[in-house]
């Protein structure tokens, strides 16, 4: 557990927080600064890598055994970037072994206040007891998402090239016959932009997973449908004593049209695959106003019924105050991958089978948001999302479980096997 100690905590140190202000790709320096770490390690670790200085992206291959090149090239995918929404700079990860599951003195901010992970609020927590658990000083967050994952692939690839295992824990996994093993990693993830400078052809892989999910054995390969609306009110102002008959009200518009929404579909009042209308934005005066929604789904009918819905009540609103009040403008995000997933069910059984090595049975889970998975199965590489051992992700109370960090190595260890031992193509 030590090896995977160390790399973690040398990858946290290293501040990959990515910026939606930020005009250059990637983002921040510090993802480009991991990067070269990474790819100077997995040569180390012979393996032959490919690094796209320009777009910031980190290819690296471990040749198939001898006699197993025909099979089809497996890739694990983590990104670098840590998430905006908390800071990433001076991370000071801390172990804490043998976890007694009671709440957990983090630190304490600038006006000498504690900061807790209580079970109470976090009760995901108290599974870990027993267990050893990484957490934060309590004024970042961890990176755990996904720097946990980056350490397991990293684990990985470097017990099945043979450079060492300090631990004995994994003895002979350098002589496991195996396919060609494609590593990737990718910055900007947490703006939803890890894709998009994605070189399949560079990567080479045919099938892969992302190591980019929360608590292990969650796995998961479906995710929502999902479209981003702006709608354009325009109204009419006038003094409001002689309004009468010719005033429109654009913020009434707004109002209306959010009215309109079935009030028991908010992301507030629904959970699983159930999607919903969500209202992130509604600004404006009489004459103008704009309101911004997310509409998600898990089943793709639904979601084109929920646009149809929505582009009707805007029609709605232009018969009641005339023809070119609200103007919509509707755009499609993301798609579910699942479908793409199960053309491949292979990539869930041996799933599956991977975990079950490891003595857990996998837990399949569905993301209500989006993955790079998702976007990279679209765009031909199918993808479904293998856990980190992180929960809590965003935040300050961010934390890993070391053990089962451990055990996400060995799934990928077992897949790598798994998938030498199948007749996939
Ligand atoms: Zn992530």
């Amino acid at each position: 557990m030590k090896d995977m100690l160390d790399r973690f905590i040398r990858y946290a140190e290293t501040d990959t927080g990515s910026s939606e202000e930020s005009e250059t790709f990637p983002s921040t320096p510090g993802q480009m600064e991991l990067l070269s770490i990474l790819s100077e390690e997995l040569r180390e670790m012979g393996l032959s890598t490919d690094f796209d200085r320009k777009k910031g992206y980190v290819y690296a291959f471990l040749p198939a055994s001898p006699g197993y090149e025909e099979l089809p090239p497996l890739g694990f995918i983590s990104h670098v970037d840590t998430s905006p929404d908390a800071p990433g700079k001076d991370v000071r990860p801390r172990l804490i072994e043998a976890y007694d599951g009671n709440d957990i003195l983090l630190g304490s901010d600038a006006q000498g206040r504690e900061i807790v992970l209580r079970v109470s609020e976090f009760p995901q927590i108290a599974e870990f007891k027993g267990k050893s658990i990484i957490v934060t000083d309590g004024s970042t967050l961890l990176g755990a998402d996904d720097k946990a994952g980056v350490a397991e692939i990293m684990e990985a690839v470097r017990l099945l090239s043979g450079h060492g295992d300090a631990d004995k824990t994994c003895s002979g996994t350098d002589r496991i016959p195996h396919g060609k093993v494609c590593v990737a990693f990718t910055p900007d993830e947490e703006l939803g932009l890890g894709a998009s400078g994605f070189d399949l052809e560079r990567f080479g892989a045919k099938y892969a997973y992302t190591v980019d999910g929360g608590a292990f054995p969650e796995f998961e390969y479906g995710n929502f449908n999902a479209a981003g609306i702006k709608v354009l009110f325009t109204g009419k102002n006038i003094h409001p004593g002689s309004a009468k008959g010719v005033m429109k009200n654009a913020l009434s518009m707004a109002v209306a049209l959010d009215n309109m929404l079935p009030d028991g579909e908010r992301p507030e009042k629904s959970e699983g695959r159930e999607g919903f209308f969500h209202l992130t934005d509604l600004h404006g005066d009489v004459s103008r106003a704009v309101s911004e929604y997310l509409i998600r789904d898990g089943d793709s009918e639904r979601f084109q019924e929920r646009k149809k819905l929505f582009l009707n009540a805007c029609e709605y609103i232009n018969r009641l105050y005339g023809p070119g009040s609200a103007h919509v403008e509707m755009k499609d995000t993301y798609y579910n991958m699942e479908p793409l997933i199960l053309e491949h069910p292979h990539l869930i059984e041996y799933a599956k089978k991977a975990f079950e090595m490891t003595g857990s049975e996998m837990v399949s889970k569905f993301i209500r948001g989006g993955t790079d998975g998702a976007t990279l199965s679209y765009m031909g590489l199918p993808c479904p999302n293998l856990p980190t051992g992180g929960i809590n992700f965003h935040s300050v109370y961010e934390c890993a479980c070391l053990d089962d960090m451990v055990r996400v190595r060995d799934v990928i260890i077992n897949l790598v096997k798994l998938y030498a031992e199948g007749k996939e193509d």
